[in-house]
């Protein structure tokens, strides 16, 4: 269920940031936890982004402009928290990243199947901005260090343009996201 206090906010609210991150996605990534999350699970990756009221407000501008501070960069990661209840405030954001052809991955705990479901427009609209959308919770009992970019094994890579073209989760095919292997 998104929270709406998050959704129609126009400042992004950040948990952290990390600069030059190697684990969530391929290449130089710069990842933003983003604070807040609607979910609950059991062996958090990151309990303090969970609050609704923690973090620091950014505008769009603050954070491309950090982002354009490193030349190295290959690509970008939303994570959290949960990404997805702040999905207006991130879409122009998300836009600037696109237009700056960095590739841009999604953390959202929801389950695209859900994400289909609730068919809600702003949501969307931030997916079809990504290359990548990591979905599902971490589910501690499906946990594993073997898996690329996730934590548990249901949690799937999927092509973002694919996925929303067809209203459905596709798993990419991208190897540098996969490593050749099927991760459906
Ligand atoms: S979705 Fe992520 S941030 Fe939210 S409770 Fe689960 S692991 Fe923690």
């Amino acid at each position: 269920m998104l929270n709406t206090a998050f959704h129609d906010s126009r400042a992004i609210r950040v948990a952290g940031i990390s600069n030059d991150s190697i684990v969530d996605g391929p290449g130089l990534r710069m990842t933003i936890f983003m604070q807040g999350c609607d979910k609950d699970c059991a062996g958090c990756h990151n309990p303090e982004a969970r609050t609704l009221t923690g973090g620091s407000d950014f505008t769009e501008v603050a954070l491309f402009e950090k982002i354009r501070s490193n030349p190295l960069l290959t690509g970008v990661t939303f994570s959290g928290g949960e990404p997805l209840l702040q999905a207006k405030a991130l879409i122009p954001l998300a836009e600037r990243i696109a237009e700056a052809k960095l590739s841009l991955a999604i953390y959202t705990g929801d389950a695209a199947e859900d994400i289909f479901a609730r068919s809600d427009a702003e949501v969307l609209k931030l997916l079809s901005l990504a290359d990548i959308i990591v979905d599902g919770p971490f589910i501690l009992a499906k946990r594993s260090l073997a898996l690329p970019f996730r934590g548990s094994a249901n949690q799937r890579i999927l092509d973002a343009k694919r996925s929303l073209e067809l209203g459905r989760p596709v798993i990419s095919a991208d190897p540098a996201w996969v490593g050749g292997d099927c991760v459906g």
